[in-house]
């Protein structure tokens, strides 16, 4: 499998080339140069696979530069029972009939990003053992994924990690899982400013070719290919889980910020898994609700970024969007670099009038938005019918899936983050504590480890070349 540029101006490179890095050196975003078509014979036969058996089955699609017993023990030490504390890995439970929570949260972090990144760092060692070397990750969280690259990152031998996050921003639980790490090699970087000034700065830090080399400078924010290719598996898996055969369609709830995890619902679709309709649901920061409604995307300056109870999908603009539009402009990477160029300039484009725009359906995507009222509305029924707690993000989703749920058609829901993670907003909505995962109490009341600076590009680097040359001394 090769590997394109959606701006087109990138060679081709296989899977471990471009592993380590972040945006391609054209500033466009890795995309496979097709996507492998699964027959109704594969689907028979992955109906009865394990997790880790199914992830091997679908990474070895796209990672075939991996031999397939490498490929094998990394999936396997990867996807334990002792990691995400069960052997489904992404167990699905009902709620009524045809309507599913897929629980995608029970690794380390209590978040679904620990499923993607769980498998990153066991790729990173893989691939650094091989060459030899050093990997600095930067990356940008505005919460879950920060936690998430820690815990996956933490003591492994060659790898440091560097992660900005915006300051006093992030929930008590949530700073307090990362900023309680006391392992060397990661390093906590409090921001003043939003998420997006996080982002920008990784953007920038990753743009500078002389930087990045020199520093051996990698990331794990949303834009990593591996990570989106690692979310297929449990498209898969908790389709299955949710049907009794391969001719039925589902449609998936997907609460969204950088359309990381619903593009690979949209990649699992091309390949042909029987995907009805994929709901995408915004919160108040509803960017990805307005182009899917109007075909206008618009992003929002950093200011304008409200901070929201579903804080892990408050984003100005979606770093992985730029794929699926890829794929709706039918590939045409001059068409994207055009739109792009629009949006630095103009910070916004409008494909409301296009063929492109009219085909959106096709694609399956519908979409909606939810405020906090509509989420401490949806924690409370959902407690209330069901005598289950979910946390603001799930709620997101839940709340716009149903308004999409079609009869005959099982919904699924995808949970991306356990309540223990908010316990504020469970408390407003329930007025009583969600229930704290074993072996996480106390968590907030451990000693912090972390250095706040400016939204200032230069700072960061002074921070990264300062940590990697005392190492060096
Ligand atoms: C990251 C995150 C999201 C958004 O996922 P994207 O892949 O960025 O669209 C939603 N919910 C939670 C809990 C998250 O951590």
């Amino acid at each position: 499998m090769r590997y394109v540029s959606t701006r087109g101006g990138a060679t081709p490179a296989a899977f471990l080339d471009i592993l380590l890095g972040g945006l391609m050196n054209d500033g466009g975003l890795a995309m496979p140069e097709r996507y492998p078509q699964i027959g109704a014979t594969d689907l028979a036969k992955w109906r009865g696979l394990s997790y880790p058996e199914l992830a091997f089955e679908i990474l070895r699609l796209y990672a075939d530069d991996i031999s397939a017993g490498d490929l094998k023990k990394i999936v396997d030490k990867t996807y334990t029972a002792e990691v995400f504390h069960s052997a489904d890995i992404t167990p699905v439970r009902e709620l009524e009939a045809g309507v599913f929570i897929a629980g995608l949260s029970n690794g380390p972090t209590l978040a679904f990003k620990d499923v993607a990144m769980q498998l990153l760092g066991n790729l990173f060692e893989h691939a650094l053992v091989k060459t030899g070397s050093e990997l600095n990750i930067l990356g940008a969280t505005s919460g879950d994924t920060g936690s998430a690259a820690e815990y996956a990152m933490r003591g492994k031998r060659g790898i440091r990690v560097f992660m900005l996050s915006p300051h006093q921003k992030m929930s008590p639980f949530q700073t307090a899982q990362m900023f309680s790490l006391q392992d060397a090699n990661i390093i906590n970087i409090a921001v003043r400013g939003v998420f997006d000034d996080c982002q920008d700065i990784v953007k920038a830090v990753s743009n500078d070719h002389a930087f990045k080399s020199r520093y051996n400078i990698g990331t794990v924010n949303s834009i990593n290919w591996a990570r989106v290719v690692a979310q297929i598996v449990y498209y898969f898996k908790t389709y299955f889980a949710a049907t009794q055969s391969n001719d039925q369609q589902v449609s998936f709830a997907v609460p969204s910020g950088n359309f990381g995890n619903i593009c690979a619902g949209h990649i699992a679709r091309c390949m042909g898994l029987p995907i009805r309709k994929l709901i995408l649901a915004t919160n108040e920061n509803d960017v990805l609700d307005e182009f899917f409604r109007s075909g206008v995307y618009r992003v929002r300056p950093p200011d304008r970024v409200q901070q929201t109870s579903s804080p892990s999908m408050d984003i100005s603009k979606a770093s992985n969007f730029e794929r699926f539009v890829f794929d709706l402009v039918g590939r045409d990477s001059k068409a994207v670099t055009g739109l792009w160029r629009q949006l630095d300039r103009d910070g916004i484009f409008d494909l409301s009038r296009t063929p492109h725009f009219s085909r959106i359906a096709d694609f399956g995507f519908v979409s909606g938005s939810s405020r906090h009222a509509d989420r401490l509305e949806t924690i409370r029924t959902i407690y209330r019918k069901f005598n289950q707690m979910i946390d603001t993000h799930t709620a997101d989703g839940v709340k716009v899936g149903l308004e999409h749920r079609e009869p005959g058609v099982p919904l699924i829901c995808l949970e991306t983050a356990l309540p223990a993670k908010f316990a504020a907003t469970i408390h407003e909505a329930l007025g009583c504590d969600p229930e704290v995962p074993y072996g996480m109490e106390g968590l907030e009341r451990l000693p912090q480890r972390f250095c706040v600076l400016d939204a200032d590009e230069i700072a960061v680097k002074d921070l990264i070349a300062r940590s990697c040359d005392a190492r060096a001394a």
